[in-house]
């Protein structure tokens, strides 16, 4: 069955500034079947990039990434923000619209030579997929893959991480 999925989306604009157009993936989480039919959707092209470990960046990489690892019977990494992991880390800092972000992720958390596909819900200007995917290069890990559920065109992330393959649900 093909499932439209922007149906599942809620466009809400001025959030969570005044002009930003927020695209809230919550009613595609609150119903079963669309969320397990996103989530095959990655898994199929996962599978298809040979992914032995799922990463993603906090917090929606989760609710996008745990369930296509689960499926796959392959681990996950979560990339996080400062101050949340209690062993050793390693971090990538990356410009915001406004100031700098960090990024960390625990030196075991993925294993030299693992190939590894990167999930979120949405890129947007493709800064924090570049600092997963440093993070994850940091420890050794090979990045096969990129998948979202949106990606927003107009803002051109993809031209930030030219080269790394990227599979997106929705566009807008
Ligand atoms: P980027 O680093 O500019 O690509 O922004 C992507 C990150 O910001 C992701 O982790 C998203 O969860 C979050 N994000 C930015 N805009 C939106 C949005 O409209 N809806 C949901 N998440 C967003």
């Amino acid at each position: 069955m093909d499932i439209d999925f922007k149906k599942y989306v809620a466009n809400v604009q001025d959030f969570p500034e005044p002009g930003v157009l927020f695209r809230d993936i919550s009613p595609l989480m609150a119903d079963g079947k669309a969320y397990a039919a996103a989530t095959d959707k990655i898994v199929e092209y996962a599978k298809s990039r040979g992914a032995e470990m799922i990463a993603g960046p906090e917090a929606r990489g989760f609710i996008v990434g745990c369930p296509v690892a689960y499926k796959m019977g392959v681990g996950f990494a979560p990339a996080r923000k400062k101050g949340k992991l209690p062993r050793e880390t390693v971090s990538v800092s990356y410009d915001l619209e406004y100031g700098q972000a960090s990024l960390y992720m625990q030196k075991d958390a993925i294993k030299p030579g693992q190939k590894v596909l990167v999930v979120d819900d949405l890129m947007a200007t493709g800064g924090t997929l570049a600092a997963t995917i440093k993070l994850i290069e940091k420890l050794g890990g090979i990045v096969v893959g990129t998948a979202f559920l949106i990606e927003l065109t107009d803002l051109h992330g993809r031209d930030k991480i030219k080269g790394y393959d990227m599979f997106t649900l929705m566009q807008y």
